[in-house]
């Protein structure tokens, strides 16, 4: 891509209301723009990320065997009224078409899913299950201060599994919290799992999946020895309390985000909407089902807090719009034919490249890259044309090597 066609232009400024790091370095960049408290529209560059972050998750998916498929987000409020929702869950938006028909917007999907299951599934032969969607969600959220980490409007990753029985669920259960660890993982996250009550309808514990930054809004209380970490809100224990798993140190408290979440819904749903199959001894039965939610835009917002400096965003490689940020320094004509050569043989060679050939100020260019976050920083100029090599910095770290094309390809692909 070159960057003098990008629809996007950097800014100096946020908007005034704007508090989060996250959301102010992603407008400044050209990420995002805001729309209004809690809303936001993704920009050709905050788009790439997101799709990045949403292929790693559909891959771990796939792998344990979810079905994607794409839920109605304009819901009857009927099948609402038929779990209780309609009336118990205060962040469901509503609305009223102009002939007084009215509807719920997707907040969660499980008012749409089970009764598309119950077309499908009539046999135990037919479980287990595993349908999941990537998608918008909406939620009347109170509070909407966190910028992409907590929107009225956010995108969100969640499946929804048929189980026949509670050996199958548990065995389901644990590969997805596994699966999550290596989502985060792949994005460069560490994830802590805080084991929680389920809830009203649910024996089993859940799974909030938390990562520690001082942008969160949970606080979590945790043990560096070992995997013991719970909300603050529902724990037993306390800051500087012996950790009850280990005993080996004192429990840590630090804020927290929660970036997925994993959740027993038992009977809830398959017994609201008399979801039956026939059990291998001939029963009728309603399938134990799951819910797996992960935040894909709260998780770029996380990404952002975590991974910038004061410079901007400094991007990890597998979540990054583009691998490589070409600037070009200088605009005699063998500059130029060796930039567009360069731009030309990465884009051949597989690298995703941005190819800075505006004509503006070399400090400017310089700063609008420190502040998008590419990765890798090749620039050519002059100099670099004298010494026959590739100067090329390391965003995140701030280090200049020289080194070969070759080399580059072995980094940026
Ligand atoms: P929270 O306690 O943060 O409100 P939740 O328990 O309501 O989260 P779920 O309903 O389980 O969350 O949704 C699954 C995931 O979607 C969450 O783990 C989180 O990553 C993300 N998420 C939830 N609400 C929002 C929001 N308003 N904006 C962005 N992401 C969200
Ligand atoms: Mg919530």
């Amino acid at each position: 891509m070159r960057q003098s066609k990008l629809f996007t232009k950097t800014r100096k400024e946020a908007p005034k209301d704007e508090v989060s790091k996250n959301a102010q370095l992603l407008i400044r960049a050209g990420f995002v723009h805001k729309e209004m408290a809690g809303v936001y529209s993704f920009l050709p560059l905050g788009l790439r990320v997101l799709k990045k972050i949403e292929n790693i998750i559909r891959e771990e998916m796939n792998t344990i065997g979810g079905q994607e498929m794409q839920m109605a987000t304009l819901h009857p409020s009927e099948n609402w009224k038929t779990t209780g929702g309609w009336d118990n869950v205060d962040i469901l938006f509503k609305v009223k078409s102009r002939t007084g028909k009215e509807y719920a917007i997707g907040q969660s999907e499980e008012e749409i899913i089970t009764p598309i299951a119950k077309e499908y599934v009539n046999s135990y032969k037919d479980l287990p299950l595993a349908i999941y969607q990537i998608g918008q969600k909406y939620r009347d959220e109170l509070r909407a201060k966190s910028g992409v980490m907590r929107g009225r409007e956010f995108g969100m990753k969640d499946m929804y599994s048929f189980h026949d029985t509670q050996e199958d669920f548990d065995r389901f259960y644990e590969i997805v919290k596994q699966s999550y660890f290596t989502v985060y993982e792949k994005i460069g996250l560490v994830a802590k799992a805080t084991e929680a009550h389920g809830g009203d309808f649910s024996k089993k514990i859940s799974y909030e999946f938390m990562v520690v930054t001082d942008a969160g809004e949970d606080n979590i209380i945790y043990c560096d020895e070992c995997t013991h970490c719970s909300n603050e809100e529902i724990s037993k224990v306390k800051e500087g309390e012996s950790c009850p798993k280990c005993k080996k140190s004192s429990l840590k408290k630090a804020k927290a985000s929660e970036a997925g979440n994993i959740f027993d819904l038992s009977r809830k749903y398959s017994e609201d909407f008399n979801l039956t199959y026939k059990t291998k001894d001939g029963d009728i039965k309603n399938p134990i089902m799951g819910c797996y939610g992960i935040g894909t835009t709260r998780l770029m917002g996380i990404i952002v807090e975590k991974f910038s400096d004061e410079r901007g965003i400094t991007w990890p490689k597998s979540v990054a719009p583009f691998a490589v940020h070409l600037i070009q320094v200088g605009d005699s004509d063998e500059v130029t034919s060796e930039a567009r050569r360069m731009y030309q043989y990465l884009t051949d060679s597989n690298v995703e490249i941005l190819f800075d050939d505006r004509a503006v100020r070399t400090g400017e260019k310089f700063a609008d890259a420190d502040l998008i976050g590419i990765p890798f920083r090749v620039v050519v100029s002059e100099k670099t044309l004298a010494n026959g090599q590739l100067e090329v910095t390391d965003r995140a770290t701030g280090v200049t090597k020289f080194i070969s094309e070759h080399e580059l390809l072995d980094i940026a692909v």
